[in-house]
């Protein structure tokens, strides 16, 4: 019998949830399959972004084009991200999750209020410059490996026919790195069984009750924000209809909310938005790397809700000038993380900074972090997703796999 993908992984998906309460902790024996799978994707990422974005960019040989792009994905980005801050502090007021709590003392982690510091917005800016190409495809930098693969596809572009050999090599790189991501993608049911077993079994109910209405906030305004302003962007700028996106979306949403992690799911994105959506390779090898690494509407919820929850807490009013720094501070201060599990926390503990609010607020989530982390991740991926539409389609009709039926 043939079970399509997305079944097989929402199959996988309940699975782990049954075997994970049944077995408890002891779960964790599974947890190699979600490694495995998390790094045979992650292997995937540096070389599948350079080429397909080389070839995005100098298949068109059309910069102005490349720069419209640009502009548009980060106008999105930016605009999406500032509604979602604003969301997570509206229901954060709304469900006050702060007021009347009692948390175990058990419960708090302590060391998550010494979390890294963050590197300032300049320094972020700055670090997208790679000194050395190489070694950020050594490292992974997907923000440096961008840089350099625009520069490439612009040289290749301006050179013109002398440097068709390259061009050329990068196509067929790239047509392979798809191929193989099709062969890693198909192991994915497997990953996602892997993953999430063992986070239900580590974390009983027990842990997350005190903290229910913090989690619930958090997933109301995430489904508000999927349902609600992807759904009209989707719509009205995109032409689509939101339930094609949502269907279309739903494996990678599904391992974001496995995995907590955007760029691990990068590949898996790209091969939903091309294949299910009818988004052209060379926009979503440009506008998914780059939201990936920069936008982060779930993150930004997340951080609107948790900001008033440790306000609430601690019996601290916020001031309207705060409230407005937050969604500043939050905007800019995503565009330097990474999509990896629990980069919001670190984030997190910028902006209770610059608000003054006190740290160790960080300790009262850090226990259901990975929860959250959760749910925000998908709205990461989705929002990537959704932008790479737009953008697709907002594009004057020069592609013959854009003809997708809305
Ligand atoms: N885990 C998130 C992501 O990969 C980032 C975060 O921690 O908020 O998108």
């Amino acid at each position: 019998m043939k079970i399509n993908f997305l079944t097989q992984i929402l199959l996988a998906f309940l699975l782990a949830i049954v075997l994970g309460m049944a077995v408890g902790p002891e779960i964790e024996v599974v947890s190699p399959l979600g490694d495995a799978f998390l790094r045979l994707i992650q292997f995937i990422i540096a070389p599948l972004i350079l080429a397909t974005l080389v070839v995005g960019v100098a298949g068109n040989g059309d910069l102005k084009k490349v720069g419209r792009i640009g502009g548009k994905t980060v106008v999105y980005y930016l605009a999406t991200s500032a509604i979602a801050i604003s969301l997570g502090l509206g229901i954060g007021y709304l469900f006050a999750p702060g007021e009347g709590v009692d948390i175990p003392m058990e419960n708090i982690d302590e060391s998550a209020a010494e979390t890294g510091q963050q590197n300032s917005v300049i320094d972020t800016l700055l670090n997208i410059i790679p000194t050395n190409p190489f070694q950020s495809l050594v490292e992974g930098n997907i923000l440096q490996i961008i840089f350099f693969a625009i520069f490439l596809g612009v040289g290749i572009a301006a050179v013109g026919k002398r440097a068709k050999p390259v061009l050329t090599f990068f196509e067929g790189f790239s047509e392979v790195m798809f191929k193989i991501t099709g062969f890693v993608i198909m192991l994915a049911p497997i990953g996602v069984f892997g993953l999430v077993a063992p986070i239900v079994g580590d974390h009983g109910l027990a842990i997350l009750l005190p903290l229910l209405k913090v989690i619930i906030a958090v997933a109301v305004a995430c489904i508000i924000h999927v349902v609600i302003t992807y759904s009209i962007a989707v719509k009205t700028l995109g032409k689509m209809s939101p339930i094609t996106f949502m269907k279309g979306i739903a494996p990678a949403a599904i391992l974001a909310f496995s995995s907590a992690s955007s760029a691990g799911t990068l590949p898996l994105t790209i091969k939903n938005t091309t294949e299910n959506l009818g988004v052209s390779k060379g926009t979503s090898s440009f506008v998914l790397p780059l939201g990936a690494t920069i936008n982060m509407d779930g993150t930004a919820i997340y951080q609107g809700v948790a900001v008033l929850f440790i306000a609430q807490f601690y019996g601290i009013e916020l001031s309207v000038m705060q409230l407005l720094s937050v969604v500043l501070i939050a905007t800019l201060a995503s565009i330097g993380t990474a999509g990896v599990p629990g980069a919001g926390l670190i984030m997190l503990s910028l902006v209770l900074t610059y608000i003054d609010l006190p740290l160790e607020g960080i300790a009262l989530i850090a226990g259901i972090d990975r929860i959250l982390d959760m749910f925000r991740t998908s709205v990461n991926v989705i929002g990537d997703a959704s932008a790479a539409v737009i953008v697709d389609r907002t594009e004057p009709l020069d592609k013959e796999d854009k003809a997708i039926s809305t």
